[in-house]
């Protein structure tokens, strides 16, 4: 059987060029080397809840055209993601609005926040901010650095704040309003029925080889194709011959728990050092109609997330997108660009902190241009 295009694997970017390509004529095969579709978004249910495998996934956009295209495959669901952080037992809102600073401070008005807010980063003596610790300070002051960000970050990147870049904690809002909505976004949610459901809505009616590494038979699979979608790590694909890129790595450690409630919240964050995770996702919080009190759901599911470092064999989650990566992600990039018969996308074949909504934008433009639209 030959097809026009062979899509190396089955997440978002790979579902969407897939379901694009099908819909325009192309005949398309996707290869997934996982036993599932969805790459990391997939959720399964367990106990009656989704259960999201590879970390908590709220989908959340301010680009109209993805949230009109994914309600093609999804009816979503209300939810809006305020994360606890738990510092040492103390709790805090996140993201960094009215309701920390005034825990945090006890000030009352945005003016007394901003006060304290620029008396501090006043006295850390930053003007033009270079690195991750220079920034938070300069948006929320040391305080909130100190509790909220510094020991999470050192977790979740394994690296000091100071050579971190800058753009990681502009992620996240600074506010000066009482709303604890972790996202500046205007369209956010959850599928109703996981995410799962909706990829396979994508991949409806197309060809889908699970289990299947592209790496492992790429002649094989190579002349199955005129032309091949890459969304696996593209330092892999070139057998790491500049040496590996670096990425972090998360380890889910997943409970089910004979209580209705847990930690009452969806995320919470230890933004402490000590505490070995750093955050616990309480799954059943994402849907709506699994109330506290146990009629609905008597029991509950967890999930610790332990990061750490990526090494060659395990799953790769996080481009760490530093200055030295950066380089040797050209270089990469550049051995990309000579292989014509190859697209590479997606948040590994593109090494890029992306989040769904732009990896789906990406995957409708990587179409676009390869109907030469
Ligand atoms: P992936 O989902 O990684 O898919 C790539 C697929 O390729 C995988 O299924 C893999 O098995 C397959 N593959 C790789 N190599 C091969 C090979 N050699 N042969 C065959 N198959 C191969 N985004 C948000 O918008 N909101 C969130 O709340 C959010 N939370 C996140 C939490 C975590 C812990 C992580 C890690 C990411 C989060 N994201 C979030 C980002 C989101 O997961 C990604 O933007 C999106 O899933 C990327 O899709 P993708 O298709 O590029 O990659
Ligand atoms: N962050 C933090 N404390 C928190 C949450 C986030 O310091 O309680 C920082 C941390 O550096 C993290 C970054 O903000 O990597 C971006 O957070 P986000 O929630 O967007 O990360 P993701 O969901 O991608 O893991």
């Amino acid at each position: 059987m030959k097809y026009d295009y062979l899509i190396v694997g089955a997440g978002l970017f790979g579902a969407v060029c897939a379901r694009e390509l099908t819909d325009a004529g192309k005949k398309c095969l996707v290869v997934d080397k996982r036993a599932h579709i969805g790459g990391n978004v997939y959720t399964e249910a367990i106990e009656g809840i989704q259960v999201h495998k590879y970390g908590a996934h709220i989908f959340h956009t301010n680009l109209a055209d993805v949230w009109k295209y994914v309600q093609r495959f999804a009816t979503f669901n209300r939810f809006t993601n305020s994360p606890v952080a738990n510092y040492h037992g103390e709790l805090y809102s996140l993201p960094f609005n009215m309701y920390t600073f005034n825990k945090m401070w006890g000030v009352v008005t945005p003016e007394e926040a901003a006060q304290k807010i620029e008396e501090q980063r006043k006295a850390a003596g930053i003007t033009n901010p270079k690195n991750l610790e220079e920034q938070a300070i300069s948006l929320v002051g040391t305080d909130i650095y100190e509790k909220l960000i510094k020991g999470y970050t050192e977790k979740q990147w394994g690296r000091p704040c100071t050579e971190l870049p800058a753009f990681i904690i502009k992620r996240l809002p600074v506010r000066l309003t009482f709303d604890n909505n972790y996202f500046n976004a205007l369209y956010q949610g959850i599928p109703v029925g996981g995410y799962t459901k909706m990829v396979a809505k994508m991949l409806q009616g197309i060809d889908v080889h699970l289990h299947c590494d592209y790496l492992g038979m790429k002649e094989e699979l190579d002349a199955k194709a005129d032309h091949v979608i890459y969304t696996g790590p593209i330092d892999a694909y070139f057998h790491y011959d500049l040496g590996p890129l670096e990425y972090r790595s998360v380890r889910f450690e997943t409970e089910v728990l004979d209580k209705p409630n847990f930690q009452g919240n969806a995320a919470v964050n230890y933004t402490d050092r000590e505490t070995p995770w750093t955050r616990i996702i309480e799954h059943k919080w994402f849907e709506f109609g699994k109330d506290a009190d146990g009629k609905d759901l008597p029991k509950t599911v967890i999930s610790r997330e332990y990061s750490s470092e990526w090494k060659v064999g395990d799953e790769p989650y996080y481009p760490v997108n530093d200055d030295k990566n950066g380089k040797l992600y050209k270089a990469y990039r550049n051995m990309a660009d000579r292989e014509k018969k190859v697209t590479f996308g997606g948040r590994l074949g593109e090494y890029k902190y992306y989040d769904m909504d732009q990896v789906i934008h990406a995957a409708l433009n990587c179409v676009k241009g390869l109907l030469g639209k």
